[in-house]
């Protein structure tokens, strides 16, 4: 099977998705599901995109992520730290450290991500969470709930 690229990071019959059904706090982002699982490799891989200045949702869980920055650049959380992130670089989200990634303001940020289907549901920061994570500066500058 082969799912072609259209034009502009679009995919032949991937439909644009929200990113989230739900009203957690995020800005600007779409989601396609390029691959939704094999009995023998029970994954999706995603896409998703944040527009300028949008950023996903701040949030830990068990399961991990594999991530892939596949177009323009940003920064992301990973735990403990801010980077910058541009395309090609690869990225684990290990289980429970707390992400977020947001988008420069003069260009996309999109990437690639694979997760297993079956998976728990994100958890949001406490205010208990959120002062933890604020006693870093950077951190502090850096996310959006
Ligand atoms: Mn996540």
């Amino acid at each position: 099977m082969i799912i072609r690229h259209n034009e502009n990071y679009k995919w032949d019959n991937i439909p644009i998705l929200a990113y989230k059904e739900d009203t957690t706090c995020f800005k600007n982002i779409t989601r396609q599901v390029l691959l939704d699982g094999a009995p023998e490799l029970p994954c999706q891989l995603r896409y998703f995109e944040i527009a300028p200045g949008g950023y996903s949702t701040l949030e830990q869980h068990e399961h991990v992520h594999f991530v892939v920055i596949f177009r323009g650049g940003g920064k992301a959380l990973l735990g403990k730290e801010v980077y910058d992130v541009q395309e090609k670089d690869v990225i684990e989200i290990p289980s429970f450290a707390w992400h977020q990634f947001q988008a420069t303001f003069d260009s996309p940020l999109g990437f690639l991500c694979l997760v297993n289907i079956e998976r728990d549901r994100p958890r949001l920061p406490t205010e208990e969470d959120l002062n933890l994570l604020r006693q870093d500066s950077d951190i502090a500058a850096f996310i959006k709930s």
